[in-house]
Formats: structure tokens, sequence, C-alpha cells
């Protein structure tokens, strides 16, 4: 790139991305726990990952000594550098994943809108059971009974690219869908009692299980109570 210092233009600047021989490994790999930084020289800057060529290095050496200006001038033309090539990330990575972020914040908006309009289409009073991924009927009550949930993109595009810090460690989180994560199926009676119906054995048996904390009272005969258990899905 073609920069400008002190008026002196310097030509071809050549900056490189992702260079492999690094003192430190690299901040911010996916599984990798996120190391506690100790010293401020240890701690992640814009210019991480990033090379420049000699030649273009010395020549903004020559435009400061030409001009009479200070050494930070060096590094500001250099950080300025950078920050022009990746306007909304942190790197490389993150401006070739931007329109995959875009889309993903997209789908997750439509599939909170849709997870919102149907929370408001039931009440605890229409809806009193919960029906899990697992096939456990639940109260809607019930303090083991789940709730929908959505996975977000992050909340940056750093973050999309390179994966959000969870309990230390860096987790991705552009393998999640947008849809809800846990199939909580809210129902009203004649709901359950259909799909009771539906989930029944050939002989009779139970293809679900009733939660045991909550013990909801079933729209049709719970034929055993053997395999009432505690559930927490
Ligand atoms: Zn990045
Ligand atoms: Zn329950």
């Amino acid at each position: 790139m073609d920069v400008v210092l002190n008026d002196i233009p310097v030509r071809n600047l050549a900056l490189t991305w992702d260079l492999i021989p690094t003192i430190h490994p690299r901040p911010g790999r996916r599984g990798e726990p996120v190391e506690h930084v100790e010293s401020p020289a240890d701690a992640e800057s814009p210019a991480d990952g990033w090379g420049v060529d000699v030649p273009g290095v010395l020549a903004l050496v020559d435009a400061i000594e030409r001009t009479g200006g200070d050494i930070g001038q060096l590094r500001e033309t250099l950080l300025r550098s950078i920050a022009l090539l990746v306007p909304h990330g942190c790197c490389p990575d993150c401006e070739s994943a931007l329109p995959s972020y875009e889309e993903a914040l997209a789908a997750y908006e439509e599939a909170a809108a849709r997870m919102a309009e149907r929370q408001a289409s039931v009440s605890p009073e229409t809806h009193p059971f919960v029906v899990t991924r697992s096939s456990a009927i639940h109260l809607w009550k019930c303090p083991s009974a789940p709730r929908e949930d959505l996975n977000h993109p992050g909340n940056t595009l750093a973050e999309w690219t390179h994966g959000k810090v969870v309990n230390g460690m860096r987790v991705p989180v552009r393998s999640y869908d947008w849809e809800p994560t846990n199939e909580v199926r809210r129902m009203t009676g004649e709901e359950l009692a259909d799909w009771i119906r539906s989930v029944r054995g050939p002989q009779g048996g139970l293809n679900y299980r009733r939660c045991n904390r909550c013990q909801p009272a079933l729209p049709v005969a719970y034929t055993s109570t053997s395999s009432d258990a505690y559930l927490n899905d």
C-alpha cells in the first residue's frame, strides 16, 4: 500500500498477515485457555500476526529523518496502515468473515423474533406442559424444565471469527445454528394427550418420562410410576 509520512509518499509498503515464526503463540486460537497477561509487553496488540517488508520500513525511517520527525511516527504509521486493512475486525480473517457474521446476525434476529412470537402466544394457563427433546414431561413452572434458549453469534466480529471466552476457554460460535438449541415444546392438555398417544409403544409401553419433581398430572392415564425420575433436561 502507499502511505504518506510528513508529506513524503512511501510507495508499496508491504504488510503481510499471519506470519508463522513468532516467539509467542498467537493469542486467540480456538479451544485454548486464554492466558493471563502478565505485562503490557505481552498484551494483545493490533500488530499481532502482521509482518512488514524491510525496504518499506527503511523508506519510512528515511522519510522521518528527512523531515525531522520522531520515531513514534513509525509506530503510528504502521498501526494506521494495519487499521486501514482491517476496518471491521481485528485481522484479515475477521474481514473475510464479515459477510457470514452479518448473515448470522440477521438469522439470529429472525429466530429471536420467532421465539418471542411463540412465547407471546402461550401462557402457563393455556399451555401448562413442557415436553423436552428427550421426551420428558414437565409443568411449565417446574424449576427443572428447560427454557427456550438461543445462542448469539457473538457481540463482535472478532468473537464470531475467533470464538468467545467462556470460563477462561475460547470456544467457537460459528458452529451454532440460530434456532433454539434445546427443543422445548409447550403444550396444552389436549396437545399433550395427542402427543402421548403418538409416542406410546405398541404394548402400551412408555416412550416418555414424567418429571418426579413437578409430577405433572397427565391428561391421559399414566400406567406406571416406575419411570418417574428427577429430570434436568
Ligand atoms: Zn480477527
Ligand atoms: Zn419437572
